[in-house]
């Protein structure tokens, strides 16, 4: 994976583990941090799409 923008590797988001985590109810959380892309660009952080 890499970023659309800069191509650089991502990393996975530190704040949903890559989208891993669930909610309660089994839902995936929707995550500011990376746009519940589960990846983050160093340079662009979410917006790497
Ligand atoms: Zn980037
Ligand atoms: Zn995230």
């Amino acid at each position: 994976m890499t970023c659309n923008k800069c191509y650089s590797s991502l990393s996975v988001c530190r704040d949903c583990d890559g989208q891993t985590r669930k909610s309660i109810l089994g839902d995936t959380l929707t995550c500011s941090t990376c746009r519940s892309t589960g990846y983050l660009c160093p340079t662009h952080d979410g917006h790497w799409q």
